[in-house]
Protein backbone atom coordinates (compact mmCIF):
# COMPACT_ATOMS: atom_id res chain seq x y z
CA UNK A 1 0.00 0.00 0.00
CA UNK A 2 0.80 3.24 -0.94
CA UNK A 3 1.66 5.82 1.86
CA UNK A 4 1.03 9.31 1.83
CA UNK A 5 2.69 12.55 2.93
CA UNK A 6 0.96 16.06 2.37
CA UNK A 7 2.83 19.30 2.27
CA UNK A 8 1.03 22.56 3.04
CA UNK A 9 2.48 25.96 3.89
CA UNK A 10 1.47 28.74 6.38
CA UNK A 11 2.18 32.14 7.26
CA UNK A 12 3.67 33.45 3.56
CA UNK A 13 4.47 32.43 0.36
CA UNK A 14 7.74 31.30 -1.13
CA UNK A 15 8.84 29.28 1.98
CA UNK A 16 10.81 26.87 -0.35
CA UNK A 17 7.60 23.67 0.25
CA UNK A 18 8.89 22.38 -3.05
CA UNK A 19 12.47 22.43 -2.10
CA UNK A 20 11.31 20.68 1.68
CA UNK A 21 9.46 18.26 -0.40
CA UNK A 22 11.81 17.31 -2.83
CA UNK A 23 14.71 17.16 0.20
CA UNK A 24 12.24 14.59 2.09
CA UNK A 25 12.07 12.58 -1.27
CA UNK A 26 15.79 12.37 -2.04
CA UNK A 27 16.15 10.92 2.08
CA UNK A 28 13.82 8.42 1.51
CA UNK A 29 14.74 7.47 -1.74
CA UNK A 30 18.10 6.82 -0.20
CA UNK A 31 16.73 4.82 2.45
CA UNK A 32 15.45 2.94 -0.24
CA UNK A 33 11.82 3.61 -0.73
CA UNK A 34 10.05 4.04 -4.38
CA UNK A 35 8.95 7.62 -3.77
CA UNK A 36 6.62 9.56 -6.18
CA UNK A 37 5.78 12.91 -5.96
CA UNK A 38 3.53 15.66 -7.23
CA UNK A 39 1.92 19.57 -7.16
CA UNK A 40 -1.62 20.53 -6.69
CA UNK A 41 -1.92 24.15 -7.36
CA UNK A 42 -4.73 26.29 -6.75
CA UNK A 43 -4.73 28.39 -9.38
CA UNK A 44 -7.72 27.67 -12.71
CA UNK A 45 -5.00 27.67 -15.64
CA UNK A 46 -5.38 24.18 -16.72
CA UNK A 47 -1.71 24.12 -17.06
CA UNK A 48 1.07 27.34 -16.43
CA UNK A 49 1.78 26.57 -20.13
CA UNK A 50 -0.25 29.62 -21.03
CA UNK A 51 1.62 31.85 -18.50
CA UNK A 52 4.27 34.18 -18.97
CA UNK A 53 7.32 33.63 -16.90
CA UNK A 54 6.64 37.38 -15.24
CA UNK A 55 4.00 35.33 -13.19
CA UNK A 56 4.97 32.40 -12.76
CA UNK A 57 8.67 32.21 -13.70
CA UNK A 58 10.12 29.04 -15.54
CA UNK A 59 7.63 26.49 -17.00
CA UNK A 60 9.21 23.41 -16.01
CA UNK A 61 8.33 20.53 -19.15
CA UNK A 62 8.39 16.63 -18.15
CA UNK A 63 9.34 13.67 -20.13
CA UNK A 64 5.85 13.19 -21.32
CA UNK A 65 5.03 16.46 -22.58
CA UNK A 66 3.51 18.28 -19.65
CA UNK A 67 3.95 21.75 -19.00
CA UNK A 68 4.09 22.06 -15.24
CA UNK A 69 5.14 23.89 -12.00
CA UNK A 70 9.00 24.37 -11.67
CA UNK A 71 8.61 22.71 -8.22
CA UNK A 72 8.34 19.45 -10.34
CA UNK A 73 12.20 20.58 -11.47
CA UNK A 74 12.95 20.53 -7.97
CA UNK A 75 11.57 17.13 -7.21
CA UNK A 76 13.54 15.53 -10.35
CA UNK A 77 17.16 17.99 -9.61
CA UNK A 78 17.26 17.03 -5.57
CA UNK A 79 15.23 13.16 -5.39
CA UNK A 80 15.92 12.18 -9.08
CA UNK A 81 12.15 11.51 -9.91
CA UNK A 82 10.84 11.34 -13.11
CA UNK A 83 7.88 13.65 -12.93
CA UNK A 84 4.86 12.75 -15.41
CA UNK A 85 1.61 14.36 -16.36
CA UNK A 86 0.11 12.94 -12.99
CA UNK A 87 2.64 14.93 -11.09
CA UNK A 88 0.76 18.28 -11.56
CA UNK A 89 -2.85 19.04 -10.88
CA UNK A 90 -4.71 22.78 -10.97
CA UNK A 91 -7.62 23.53 -10.00
CA UNK A 92 -8.51 24.14 -13.97
CA UNK A 93 -7.37 21.05 -14.72
CA UNK A 94 -9.20 19.18 -12.01
CA UNK A 95 -13.33 21.43 -12.84
CA UNK A 96 -12.62 20.80 -16.56
CA UNK A 97 -12.34 17.00 -15.77
CA UNK A 98 -15.78 17.22 -13.84
CA UNK A 99 -17.13 19.50 -15.96
CA UNK A 100 -17.15 18.09 -19.23
CA UNK A 101 -18.02 14.65 -17.50
CA UNK A 102 -21.14 17.18 -16.57
CA UNK A 103 -21.82 17.69 -20.29
CA UNK A 104 -21.50 14.35 -21.13
CA UNK A 105 -24.17 13.16 -18.73
CA UNK A 106 -21.63 11.55 -16.16
CA UNK A 107 -23.96 12.56 -13.45
CA UNK A 108 -26.85 13.19 -14.63
CA UNK A 109 -29.53 13.74 -12.33
CA UNK A 110 -27.09 15.17 -9.80
CA UNK A 111 -26.74 18.08 -9.26
CA UNK A 112 -22.84 18.88 -8.91
CA UNK A 113 -20.98 20.56 -6.36
CA UNK A 114 -17.28 21.02 -4.92
CA UNK A 115 -17.82 18.70 -2.13
CA UNK A 116 -18.28 15.95 -2.95
CA UNK A 117 -17.67 15.76 -6.87
CA UNK A 118 -14.22 18.27 -6.80
CA UNK A 119 -12.76 16.95 -4.19
CA UNK A 120 -13.48 13.32 -5.39
CA UNK A 121 -11.60 14.42 -8.37
CA UNK A 122 -8.60 16.12 -6.16
CA UNK A 123 -8.56 12.74 -4.29
CA UNK A 124 -8.56 10.56 -7.63
CA UNK A 125 -5.59 12.62 -8.53
CA UNK A 126 -3.73 11.85 -5.55
CA UNK A 127 -4.67 8.17 -5.72
CA UNK A 128 -3.03 7.86 -8.98
CA UNK A 129 -0.09 8.18 -7.76
CA UNK A 130 -0.67 4.30 -5.77
CA UNK A 131 1.00 1.87 -7.14
CA UNK A 132 2.49 -1.73 -6.32
CA UNK A 133 6.00 0.37 -7.04
CA UNK A 134 5.28 3.29 -5.01
CA UNK A 135 5.78 2.77 -1.13
CA UNK A 136 5.59 6.55 -0.49
CA UNK A 137 3.70 9.25 -2.33
CA UNK A 138 4.46 12.77 -1.39
CA UNK A 139 1.76 15.70 -2.25
CA UNK A 140 2.34 19.64 -1.82
CA UNK A 141 0.04 22.01 -1.80
CA UNK A 142 0.60 25.04 -3.37
CA UNK A 143 -0.70 28.22 -2.12
CA UNK A 144 -0.87 29.16 1.49
CA UNK A 145 -3.57 28.22 4.41
CA UNK A 146 -5.83 30.68 4.96
CA UNK A 147 -6.06 31.09 0.64
CA UNK A 148 -10.26 30.88 -0.26
CA UNK A 149 -8.84 29.12 -3.46
CA UNK A 150 -6.68 26.09 -1.36
CA UNK A 151 -9.39 25.12 0.31
CA UNK A 152 -11.03 22.01 -1.91
CA UNK A 153 -7.81 20.92 -1.63
CA UNK A 154 -7.24 20.87 2.44
CA UNK A 155 -11.00 19.36 2.33
CA UNK A 156 -9.97 16.58 -0.29
CA UNK A 157 -6.50 15.83 1.62
CA UNK A 158 -8.62 15.79 5.24
CA UNK A 159 -10.69 13.77 3.94
CA UNK A 160 -7.46 11.72 2.49
CA UNK A 161 -6.13 10.75 5.93
CA UNK A 162 -9.94 9.70 7.24
CA UNK A 163 -10.46 7.05 4.52
CA UNK A 164 -6.57 5.98 4.13
CA UNK A 165 -6.09 5.57 8.24
CA UNK A 166 -4.47 8.08 10.17
CA UNK A 167 -1.24 5.99 10.18
CA UNK A 168 -0.77 5.83 6.26
CA UNK A 169 -0.87 9.86 5.99
CA UNK A 170 1.63 12.01 7.20
CA UNK A 171 0.60 15.75 7.31
CA UNK A 172 3.64 17.89 7.08
CA UNK A 173 3.58 21.86 7.54
CA UNK A 174 5.79 24.44 6.89
CA UNK A 175 5.84 27.84 8.36
CA UNK A 176 7.52 30.53 9.29
CA UNK A 177 9.40 31.54 12.61
CA UNK A 178 10.00 35.91 12.18
CA UNK A 179 12.72 37.22 13.49
CA UNK A 180 11.89 40.60 14.60
CA UNK A 181 14.58 42.75 14.66
CA UNK A 182 14.10 45.88 16.86
CA UNK A 183 12.28 43.37 19.28
CA UNK A 184 15.49 40.82 19.02
CA UNK A 185 13.18 37.88 19.22
CA UNK A 186 11.59 35.26 17.19
CA UNK A 187 7.62 35.25 17.18
CA UNK A 188 6.01 31.94 17.15
CA UNK A 189 2.38 33.47 16.61
CA UNK A 190 1.77 33.59 13.07
CA UNK A 191 2.95 29.50 13.46
CA UNK A 192 0.16 28.90 16.14
CA UNK A 193 -2.50 31.03 13.81
CA UNK A 194 -1.32 29.15 10.57
CA UNK A 195 -2.21 25.85 12.72
CA UNK A 196 -5.19 27.10 13.85
CA UNK A 197 -6.75 27.89 10.48
CA UNK A 198 -5.27 23.85 9.58
CA UNK A 199 -7.24 23.20 12.27
CA UNK A 200 -10.17 24.69 11.96
CA UNK A 201 -10.94 22.29 8.56
CA UNK A 202 -10.07 19.43 10.54
CA UNK A 203 -6.30 19.21 9.49
CA UNK A 204 -3.93 18.33 12.48
CA UNK A 205 -0.54 18.65 11.45
CA UNK A 206 1.69 15.41 12.65
CA UNK A 207 5.21 17.50 11.75
CA UNK A 208 5.71 21.28 11.75
CA UNK A 209 8.48 22.35 9.71
CA UNK A 210 9.59 25.82 10.69
CA UNK A 211 11.27 28.10 8.15
CA UNK A 212 13.93 30.95 10.06
CA UNK A 213 16.43 33.00 9.46
CA UNK A 214 17.93 32.10 13.27
CA UNK A 215 18.53 28.78 15.45
CA UNK A 216 15.15 27.88 17.49
CA UNK A 217 15.63 28.39 21.27
CA UNK A 218 14.43 25.41 23.26
CA UNK A 219 12.05 27.62 24.17
CA UNK A 220 10.72 28.19 20.42
CA UNK A 221 10.04 24.46 19.80
CA UNK A 222 8.26 24.00 23.08
CA UNK A 223 5.79 26.83 22.71
CA UNK A 224 5.20 25.62 18.74
CA UNK A 225 4.80 22.08 19.77
CA UNK A 226 2.62 22.89 23.02
CA UNK A 227 0.53 25.73 21.20
CA UNK A 228 0.54 24.22 17.52
CA UNK A 229 -0.73 20.42 18.88
CA UNK A 230 2.48 18.74 17.44
CA UNK A 231 5.00 16.71 19.44
CA UNK A 232 8.34 18.30 20.06
CA UNK A 233 10.28 15.83 18.15
CA UNK A 234 8.29 16.66 14.99
CA UNK A 235 9.06 20.05 15.23
CA UNK A 236 11.50 20.58 12.90
CA UNK A 237 13.80 23.97 12.24
CA UNK A 238 14.70 24.51 8.84
CA UNK A 239 17.20 27.26 8.66
CA UNK A 240 18.22 29.31 6.13
CA UNK A 241 21.32 27.66 4.21
CA UNK A 242 24.84 29.11 4.38
CA UNK A 243 25.49 28.73 0.31
CA UNK A 244 23.14 26.42 -1.06
CA UNK A 245 19.63 24.96 -1.86
CA UNK A 246 21.28 21.75 -2.46
CA UNK A 247 22.20 22.03 1.94
CA UNK A 248 19.01 21.56 2.58
CA UNK A 249 18.54 17.54 2.50
CA UNK A 250 21.19 17.47 4.83
CA UNK A 251 20.30 19.79 7.30
CA UNK A 252 17.10 18.09 7.34
CA UNK A 253 18.61 14.62 7.52
CA UNK A 254 21.13 15.97 10.59
CA UNK A 255 17.71 16.52 12.62
CA UNK A 256 16.62 12.85 11.21
CA UNK A 257 13.53 14.08 9.76
CA UNK A 258 13.07 10.82 7.09
CA UNK A 259 13.17 8.47 9.80
CA UNK A 260 10.99 10.30 11.78
CA UNK A 261 8.56 10.45 8.86
CA UNK A 262 9.27 6.98 8.43
CA UNK A 263 8.33 5.83 12.07
CA UNK A 264 5.38 7.83 12.20
CA UNK A 265 3.90 6.00 8.77
CA UNK A 266 5.63 2.62 10.45
CA UNK A 267 7.83 1.53 7.79
CA UNK A 268 11.53 0.45 8.70
CA UNK A 269 13.98 2.93 9.14
CA UNK A 270 16.91 1.41 6.69
CA UNK A 271 20.00 3.42 6.65
CA UNK A 272 21.21 6.38 4.62
CA UNK A 273 23.71 7.47 2.94
CA UNK A 274 24.04 10.41 1.62
CA UNK A 275 28.36 10.48 1.00
CA UNK A 276 27.62 11.09 -2.64
CA UNK A 277 25.87 14.47 -2.06
CA UNK A 278 27.72 15.75 0.88
CA UNK A 279 30.81 15.73 -1.76
CA UNK A 280 29.34 17.08 -4.13
CA UNK A 281 27.94 19.72 -1.87
CA UNK A 282 31.87 19.94 -0.90
CA UNK A 283 32.62 20.97 -4.82
CA UNK A 284 30.05 23.33 -4.72
CA UNK A 285 30.90 25.17 -1.72
CA UNK A 286 34.71 25.36 -2.11
CA UNK A 287 35.56 24.42 -5.97
CA UNK A 288 39.81 24.22 -6.58
CA UNK A 289 39.72 25.88 -10.06
CA UNK A 290 38.26 29.64 -9.32
CA UNK A 291 35.46 31.20 -10.85
CA UNK A 292 34.34 31.77 -14.76
CA UNK A 293 31.43 34.20 -15.45
CA UNK A 294 28.48 33.70 -18.01
CA UNK A 295 26.55 35.80 -19.88
CA UNK A 296 23.20 34.62 -19.78
CA UNK A 297 21.42 36.90 -22.34
CA UNK A 298 17.78 36.43 -22.03
CA UNK A 299 13.97 39.39 -20.90
CA UNK A 300 13.34 38.29 -17.79
CA UNK A 301 16.68 39.01 -15.72
CA UNK A 302 15.13 40.48 -12.97
CA UNK A 303 13.14 37.18 -12.23
CA UNK A 304 14.77 34.47 -10.16
CA UNK A 305 12.69 31.99 -11.35
CA UNK A 306 12.02 32.97 -15.33
CA UNK A 307 15.35 30.39 -16.26
CA UNK A 308 15.59 28.38 -13.10
CA UNK A 309 16.59 25.13 -14.66
CA UNK A 310 19.00 27.00 -16.38
CA UNK A 311 21.12 28.40 -13.54
CA UNK A 312 20.69 25.20 -11.96
CA UNK A 313 22.23 23.74 -14.63
CA UNK A 314 25.20 26.00 -14.67
CA UNK A 315 25.47 25.41 -11.00
CA UNK A 316 25.90 21.66 -11.78
CA UNK A 317 28.21 21.98 -14.66
CA UNK A 318 30.21 24.50 -11.85
CA UNK A 319 30.15 21.06 -9.64
CA UNK A 320 31.11 18.97 -12.52
CA UNK A 321 34.13 21.65 -13.43
CA UNK A 322 35.24 22.23 -10.04
CA UNK A 323 34.72 25.79 -10.65
CA UNK A 324 32.24 28.53 -9.49
CA UNK A 325 29.99 29.63 -12.17
CA UNK A 326 28.91 33.58 -12.09
CA UNK A 327 25.91 34.51 -13.63
CA UNK A 328 26.12 37.99 -15.61
CA UNK A 329 22.59 38.85 -16.41
CA UNK A 330 22.08 40.60 -19.44
CA UNK A 331 18.57 42.17 -20.74
CA UNK A 332 18.70 41.40 -24.74
CA UNK A 333 16.74 44.51 -25.43
CA UNK A 334 19.56 46.64 -23.65
CA UNK A 335 22.42 45.02 -26.54
CA UNK A 336 19.63 46.59 -29.04
CA UNK A 337 20.16 50.01 -27.97
CA UNK A 338 23.86 50.31 -27.03
CA UNK A 339 25.42 47.45 -28.42
CA UNK A 340 26.87 44.12 -27.47
CA UNK A 341 29.92 45.10 -26.51
CA UNK A 342 29.14 46.72 -23.51
CA UNK A 343 27.71 44.09 -21.99
CA UNK A 344 29.13 40.87 -22.90
CA UNK A 345 32.84 42.38 -22.67
CA UNK A 346 34.71 40.30 -20.67
CA UNK A 347 32.64 36.85 -20.15
CA UNK A 348 34.32 33.46 -20.62
CA UNK A 349 30.95 32.19 -21.99
CA UNK A 350 28.00 33.22 -23.51
CA UNK A 351 24.37 31.58 -23.17
CA UNK A 352 21.20 32.53 -24.74
CA UNK A 353 17.96 30.98 -23.64
CA UNK A 354 14.92 29.93 -25.00
CA UNK A 355 12.09 32.57 -25.23
CA UNK A 356 8.45 33.51 -27.18
CA UNK A 357 7.79 36.27 -29.50
CA UNK A 358 10.32 39.23 -30.98
CA UNK A 359 10.97 41.26 -27.83
CA UNK A 360 14.59 41.10 -27.47
CA UNK A 361 15.52 38.83 -30.10
CA UNK A 362 17.95 41.89 -31.97
CA UNK A 363 19.59 41.56 -28.63
CA UNK A 364 19.81 37.81 -28.64
CA UNK A 365 21.21 38.17 -32.14
CA UNK A 366 23.63 40.16 -31.70
CA UNK A 367 24.90 38.64 -28.37
CA UNK A 368 25.16 35.34 -30.67
CA UNK A 369 26.93 37.67 -33.63
CA UNK A 370 29.50 38.69 -31.02
CA UNK A 371 30.26 34.81 -29.33
CA UNK A 372 30.45 33.62 -32.91
CA UNK A 373 33.36 36.47 -34.03
CA UNK A 374 34.98 36.61 -30.91
CA UNK A 375 34.98 33.15 -30.49
CA UNK A 376 33.74 33.14 -27.03
CA UNK A 377 32.14 29.33 -25.88
CA UNK A 378 28.83 29.38 -26.53
CA UNK A 379 25.50 27.66 -26.10
CA UNK A 380 22.33 28.26 -27.36
CA UNK A 381 18.76 26.75 -26.34
CA UNK A 382 15.36 26.60 -28.37
CA UNK A 383 15.05 30.23 -29.64
CA UNK A 384 18.51 30.73 -28.47
CA UNK A 385 19.35 28.18 -31.29
CA UNK A 386 17.12 29.59 -33.93
CA UNK A 387 19.15 32.84 -33.03
CA UNK A 388 21.90 31.32 -33.96
CA UNK A 389 20.77 30.04 -37.62
CA UNK A 390 19.06 33.67 -38.26
CA UNK A 391 22.36 35.13 -36.98
CA UNK A 392 24.38 32.80 -39.58
CA UNK A 393 22.13 33.32 -42.11
CA UNK A 394 22.16 36.84 -42.25
CA UNK A 395 25.63 37.47 -41.38
CA UNK A 396 27.67 34.53 -43.17
CA UNK A 397 25.44 33.73 -45.70
CA UNK A 398 24.35 36.83 -46.78
CA UNK A 399 20.56 36.42 -46.43
CA UNK A 400 19.93 39.98 -45.00
CA UNK A 401 16.38 39.19 -44.51
CA UNK A 402 16.49 36.11 -42.82
CA UNK A 403 13.77 35.39 -39.92
CA UNK A 404 11.71 33.13 -37.84
CA UNK A 405 8.50 33.01 -39.70
CA UNK A 406 7.25 33.67 -36.02
CA UNK A 407 8.84 37.11 -36.18
CA UNK A 408 8.31 37.90 -39.97
CA UNK A 409 5.88 35.61 -41.28
CA UNK A 410 6.45 37.25 -44.93
CA UNK A 411 10.09 36.56 -45.56
CA UNK A 412 11.25 34.49 -48.65
CA UNK A 413 13.99 33.87 -46.23
CA UNK A 414 12.24 31.66 -43.10
CA UNK A 415 15.18 29.73 -42.29
CA UNK A 416 13.20 29.13 -38.66
CA UNK A 417 9.30 27.88 -39.78
CA UNK A 418 6.01 27.03 -38.10
CA UNK A 419 6.58 23.23 -38.39
CA UNK A 420 4.43 21.41 -40.68
CA UNK A 421 1.72 19.43 -37.66
CA UNK A 422 1.44 23.16 -36.13
CA UNK A 423 0.34 24.38 -39.08
CA UNK A 424 -3.61 24.10 -38.02
CA UNK A 425 -3.09 24.38 -34.44
CA UNK A 426 -4.85 27.30 -33.42
CA UNK A 427 -5.53 26.46 -29.20
CA UNK A 428 -2.75 27.84 -26.94
CA UNK A 429 -2.57 25.46 -24.32
CA UNK A 430 -0.97 21.86 -24.35
CA UNK A 431 -0.65 22.53 -28.37
CA UNK A 432 3.23 23.10 -28.84
CA UNK A 433 5.93 20.20 -29.42
CA UNK A 434 5.97 19.17 -25.93
CA UNK A 435 8.41 15.96 -24.15
CA UNK A 436 11.23 14.08 -24.70
CA UNK A 437 12.28 13.21 -28.63
CA UNK A 438 15.22 10.80 -29.40
CA UNK A 439 17.71 12.35 -31.54
CA UNK A 440 20.71 11.34 -33.25
CA UNK A 441 24.14 12.79 -32.92
CA UNK A 442 26.56 13.09 -35.43
CA UNK A 443 30.32 11.73 -34.49
CA UNK A 444 32.85 13.67 -33.96
CA UNK A 445 31.04 16.98 -32.85
CA UNK A 446 30.96 18.72 -29.61
CA UNK A 447 27.31 17.36 -29.14
CA UNK A 448 28.54 14.05 -29.09
CA UNK A 449 31.91 14.03 -27.29
CA UNK A 450 29.71 15.90 -24.83
CA UNK A 451 26.95 13.19 -24.32
CA UNK A 452 29.62 10.63 -25.12
CA UNK A 453 27.06 8.65 -27.15
CA UNK A 454 25.04 9.38 -30.42
CA UNK A 455 21.70 8.19 -29.28
CA UNK A 456 19.96 10.93 -26.77
CA UNK A 457 16.69 11.81 -25.76
CA UNK A 458 15.95 15.62 -24.56
CA UNK A 459 12.90 17.32 -24.04
CA UNK A 460 11.22 19.91 -25.92
CA UNK A 461 9.07 23.20 -26.19
CA UNK A 462 8.45 25.00 -29.20
CA UNK A 463 5.97 25.28 -32.01
CA UNK A 464 8.77 26.61 -34.98
CA UNK A 465 12.01 24.31 -36.35
CA UNK A 466 14.68 24.68 -38.33
CA UNK A 467 13.63 24.94 -42.14
CA UNK A 468 15.35 21.76 -43.45
CA UNK A 469 15.58 24.09 -47.12
CA UNK A 470 18.03 25.91 -45.87
CA UNK A 471 20.18 22.94 -44.38
CA UNK A 472 22.49 23.14 -47.74
CA UNK A 473 23.54 26.84 -47.85
CA UNK A 474 24.17 27.12 -44.36
CA UNK A 475 26.05 24.09 -43.71
CA UNK A 476 28.12 25.21 -47.25
CA UNK A 477 29.10 28.27 -45.37
CA UNK A 478 30.31 26.28 -42.33
CA UNK A 479 27.60 25.69 -39.99
CA UNK A 480 27.67 22.10 -39.24
CA UNK A 481 24.26 19.46 -38.48
CA UNK A 482 24.90 17.91 -35.30
CA UNK A 483 22.07 16.53 -34.23
CA UNK A 484 18.49 15.46 -35.61
CA UNK A 485 15.45 13.70 -35.20
CA UNK A 486 16.85 9.26 -36.00
CA UNK A 487 14.63 10.18 -39.09
CA UNK A 488 16.56 12.84 -40.04
CA UNK A 489 13.72 15.34 -40.82
CA UNK A 490 14.35 18.06 -38.04
CA UNK A 491 17.22 19.62 -36.91
CA UNK A 492 18.24 19.59 -33.29
CA UNK A 493 21.41 20.66 -32.77
CA UNK A 494 24.01 22.90 -35.22
CA UNK A 495 27.54 24.00 -34.07
CA UNK A 496 30.03 26.18 -35.27
CA UNK A 497 33.27 24.31 -36.39
CA UNK A 498 36.02 27.45 -36.68
CA UNK A 499 34.94 27.95 -32.88
CA UNK A 500 36.33 26.91 -29.54
CA UNK A 501 33.00 25.65 -28.94
CA UNK A 502 29.66 27.20 -30.58
CA UNK A 503 26.78 24.73 -29.69
CA UNK A 504 22.68 25.58 -30.39
CA UNK A 505 20.10 23.22 -29.61
CA UNK A 506 16.21 23.18 -30.45
CA UNK A 507 15.21 20.75 -27.03
CA UNK A 508 15.94 22.22 -23.48
CA UNK A 509 18.64 20.61 -21.98
CA UNK A 510 18.63 22.03 -18.84
CA UNK A 511 15.72 20.28 -17.97
CA UNK A 512 17.51 16.74 -17.17
CA UNK A 513 20.19 18.31 -15.39
CA UNK A 514 21.03 17.44 -11.81
CA UNK A 515 23.49 18.17 -9.32
CA UNK A 516 24.89 14.76 -9.15
CA UNK A 517 25.20 14.64 -12.96
CA UNK A 518 24.91 17.71 -14.77
CA UNK A 519 23.81 17.50 -18.49
CA UNK A 520 26.35 16.83 -20.98
CA UNK A 521 25.62 20.38 -23.02
CA UNK A 522 26.06 22.59 -20.68
CA UNK A 523 29.35 20.58 -18.72
CA UNK A 524 31.03 20.72 -21.62
CA UNK A 525 29.91 24.84 -22.21
CA UNK A 526 30.96 25.28 -18.60
CA UNK A 527 34.35 23.60 -19.75
CA UNK A 528 34.99 25.32 -22.44
CA UNK A 529 34.52 28.63 -21.05
CA UNK A 530 37.12 27.57 -18.40
CA UNK A 531 39.43 26.80 -21.04
CA UNK A 532 38.24 30.39 -22.76
CA UNK A 533 39.35 32.22 -19.62
CA UNK A 534 42.46 29.95 -19.01
N1 LIG B 1 9.34 30.61 -29.78
C1 LIG B 1 10.08 29.52 -30.31
C2 LIG B 1 9.21 28.39 -30.81
O1 LIG B 1 8.06 28.31 -30.46
C3 LIG B 1 11.09 29.00 -29.29
C4 LIG B 1 10.44 28.36 -28.12
C5 LIG B 1 11.37 28.20 -26.93
O2 LIG B 1 12.43 28.81 -26.86
N2 LIG B 1 10.97 27.40 -25.96
O3 LIG B 1 9.68 27.55 -31.54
Amino acid sequence: MTKHIFVTGGVISSLGKGITAASVAMLLRNRGYRVRMQKLDPYLNVDPGTMSPYQHGEVYVTDDGAETDLDLGHYERFAGITCQKSSNYTTGRIYSTVINRERQGGYLGGTVQVIPHITNEIKAAISSLDADDVDIAITEIGGTAGDIESLPFLEAIRQYKVEAGPQNVLFMHLTYVPYIKAAGEMKTKPSQQSVGILRGIGIIPDMLVCRCEKHMAEEHLEKLSLFCNVHKDMVIEEKDVANNVYEVPVDLANQKVDAKVLQFLGLPERTLDISDWEQMLKKAIEPQSGTVEIAVVGKYMSLQDAYKSIYEALIHSGIANDVKVKVRRVEAEDMEKEGAAKFLEGVDGILVPGGFGDRGVDGKIEAVKYARENKIPFLGICLGMQCVVIEFARNVCKLTDANSAEFDAATKNNVIDLMEDQKSITAKGGTMRLGSYPCTLKEGTNSAKAYGEIDIAERHRHRYEFNSKFADVLQENGLTISGTSPDGGLVEIVEIEDHPWFTACQYHPEFKSTPLKANPLFRDFVKASLDNKK
